[in-house]
């Protein structure tokens, strides 16, 4: 959870919505010393070509915001209602070293606005509201290997119909941090990967055994939650992965040495 008062919050949603229908973009900013209290918002020109589907901060303008140190977030808005970060906002956001924040607006619901990152505490595993990229199957499966094991997942910038434009972001991932696939026979452990086809002719699924027969997972659309794994299996289940015995310390060391994305 990133907190914000409520006046940095209105700045940012009046600003997106004065901007509609571009994006318009902007920092918040702390104290210089890092300190809670005294945010502001500060909008900032968006130089993109295309406004209404992209963004770009001016690079002198965002040099001497992360020179002032008192960076706390960099922000931009989604006039047409995407309620998650874009392919490109993952891919950007994933080099950063400070929360991104996302204004969004559509015809139908109240505006909102949503911060994400690594640097941020992770949300309980259960009652997450949907969000794709970010509180999704896969966010949820990295979520719980990040606070349970300590092993960092890759991010894996993605659309937020993956599986249709042939993105392969589960499989690929478990396959370079070691985790291997393993038969029906063999009795499920807790943190054991579980990756389903849910009426996709590909892995579009994926979920966390957590042990006494309950599975961890977030589907579209709905509150993540924990289901008894039978079912599921039965209906879905394409295959099961478990870290290779060992992997773990030299997958961390990896991340150490910056290869964890
Ligand atoms: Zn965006």
């Amino acid at each position: 959870m990133f907190e914000i008062s409520p006046a940095v919050r209105d700045a940012i949603l009046d600003h997106a919505r004065q901007g509609a229908p571009e994006e318009v973009c902007g920092v918040v900013l702390g104290r210089h010393d890092g300190t809670e209290g005294g945010d502001r918002y500060v909008p900032c020109a968006n130089l993109a070509a295309d406004r209404t589907t992209s963004f770009e901060i001016d690079a002198s303008f965002m040099a001497q915001a992360r020179a002032s140190g008192a960076l706390r977030a960099i922000v931009h808005s989604h006039p047409h209602g995407l309620d998650g970060p874009s392919k490109t906002d993952m891919e950007q956001a994933a080099e950063d070293d400070v929360p991104w924040g996302i204004a969004v607006l559509d015809p139908v619901h109240r505006p909102k606005l949503f911060f994400w990152g690594d640097m941020l505490p992770v949300a309980p595993y259960e009652q997450r509201v949907f969000r794709h990229g970010i509180a999704d199957c896969y966010a949820l499966v990295r979520d719980w290997y990040r606070q349970e094991r300590g092993l960092v997942l890759p991010l894996t910038p993605r659309d937020p119909d993956w599986w249709t434009k042939g993105q392969r972001v589960i499989e690929d991932n478990l396959h370079r941090f070691d985790f291997d696939a393993f038969g029906d026979s063999e009795p499920l452990q807790p943190g054991d990967v579980l990756l389903f086809q849910v009426g996709a002719p590909t892995i579009n699924h994926t979920g966390i055994y957590v042990g006494n027969g309950l599975v961890l997972h977030h589907l579209t659309n709905r509150l993540s939650r924990k289901d008894v794994l039978g079912p599921w299996k039965q209906k879905y289940h394409a295959r099961t992965m478990r870290l290779r015995p060992g992997a773990l310390q030299s997958a961390v060391q990896s991340i150490a040495e910056g290869d964890g994305r």
